[in-house]
């Protein structure tokens, strides 16, 4: 029967939208399984202003929405959508996958580096799609790496000459299909080639009415509910050099790229102090005041001191109840009877080194008015991942 069908199939495919992306009813995912060329049409929606990140600026519809997300997370390796890189907000994930990349030593093994590698987020990108292949087209979702895709298509636009308009392939009127070779990467399927090709037909513009606001279909995951998923895994802890921090699952991500080091690649220097896993040890004292903001013996926090200095601090000790802290800044001083409220959780970690190595996001292209802007690339760094620069050469 047609509606069992295409539950079965929603199911089938509940790998796609496990934690990250809310499936309008009755809609299903374009799915990119094997290699080979696929027709498609990307269909714009009108989009969220205070979410699309690339959207210009006074335009109402767009084709794309960028998110990024954490794989393997918990036990139960849920994706979850990275707070902070998806909505500029604390992210747990982010947080943990700094704290272990810190833990790394120089002669930690390449398992362990994936292992820390593997926490980082991935930039992902959802679309709405018309497969051009199908006898009865339908509106699906479309959701695939930023970077075996949608960075492809953004070459192929920013590369051709303007008089072929290809800026304007999501148009109704006057759009292009797309027809994607989808090849064998190193590891995954990518677009090898596509072509953009003048449709023979416009497509209605009432379609619009039936296209779902990507930017609304992405997940946001509260932070403590987000620490709950992920503190699942505290069973898996793993020692180095006496630090611990909380390990993710080994297992490979098949369905993640070995793209994305979007900000930062390789060996990164180790020149700060390492930080050390927040040691868990009362999980169920979720009323105390240190524990509700996250700080536990071991921790980073940023501690404003009496006279306004702003020092970077380890928590040494937690008090039961969680009220008062010992903390011990970079010169070594102790700093005792500190309240949770004067300690701000996570900051040291990530931003010292983001602020020497992290280019800045690009910001999206100023707006042309009327003409929707080229997109732009999320996250250009073009050899921020050499497996990918060199399969694109092959
Ligand atoms: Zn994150």
């Amino acid at each position: 029967m047609y509606t069992d069908a295409r539950a079965a199939a929603k199911q089938a495919l509940s790998d796609q939208d496990q934690g990250c992306i809310k499936v309008p009813d009755g809609m299903t995912f374009f799915q990119v399984k094997k290699p080979g060329t696929y027709n498609f049409d990307i269909i714009p929606f009108f989009h969220n202003p205070d979410l699309n990140k690339y959207a210009p600026k006074g335009g109402t519809v767009w084709w794309e929405t960028t998110y990024c997300r954490h794989g393997n997370v918990g036990p139960e390796d849920k994706m979850l959508v990275c707070l902070k890189k998806t909505f500029g907000e604390a992210c747990y994930c982010c947080e943990q996958h700094a704290l272990a990349r810190k833990s790394l030593r120089p002669g930690a093994t390449d398992d362990e580096k994936k292992t820390v590698k593997s926490m980082e987020y991935k930039i992902r990108q959802l679309f709405c799609v018309i497969d051009r292949d199908e006898r009865k087209p339908e509106l699906q979702l479309f959701e695939m790496s930023f970077h075996l895709f949608g960075k492809h298509l953004l070459h192929k636009i920013d590369g051709a000459p303007s008089r072929l308009n290809y800026d304007q392939f999501f148009r109704l009127k006057g759009g292009m299909t797309l027809s994607v070779k989808f090849v064998e990467g190193a590891n995954w399927i990518e677009a090898g080639n596509i072509e953009l090709i003048p449709r023979d037909k416009d497509i209605p513009e009432d379609i619009l009415d039936d296209v779902p606001c990507l930017d609304d279909l992405i997940i946001r995951t509260p932070y403590a509910k987000m620490k709950q998923i992920y503190d699942g895994a505290e069973d898996q802890k793993h020692e180095t050099n006496g630090e611990t921090y909380s390990r993710r699952s080994k297992r490979e991500e098949p369905e993640e790229e070995e793209e994305a080091t979007p900000r930062k690649k390789r060996e990164e220097p180790e020149e700060e102090p390492p930080a050390r896993k927040p040691k868990k040890e009362e999980t169920e004292e979720r009323d105390n005041p240190a524990a509700r903001k996250g700080i536990e013996k071991g921790c980073y926090v940023l501690y404003t001191d009496e006279d306004g200095k702003k020092l970077r601090c380890q928590v040494v000790r937690v008090s039961p109840d969680g009220t008062s802290l010992t903390l011990e800044d970079e010169s070594g001083e102790v700093h005792r009877a500190i309240e949770p409220k004067e300690c701000k959780l996570g900051i040291t970690v990530e931003e010292p080194e983001e602020a020497q190595t992290k280019p800045a996001r690009k910001p999206k292209k100023a707006a042309e008015e009327e003409a929707p802007a080229k997109p732009k690339a999320p996250e250009p760094d073009p050899d921020e991942d050499e497996g990918w620069s060199r399969r694109k050469k092959r």
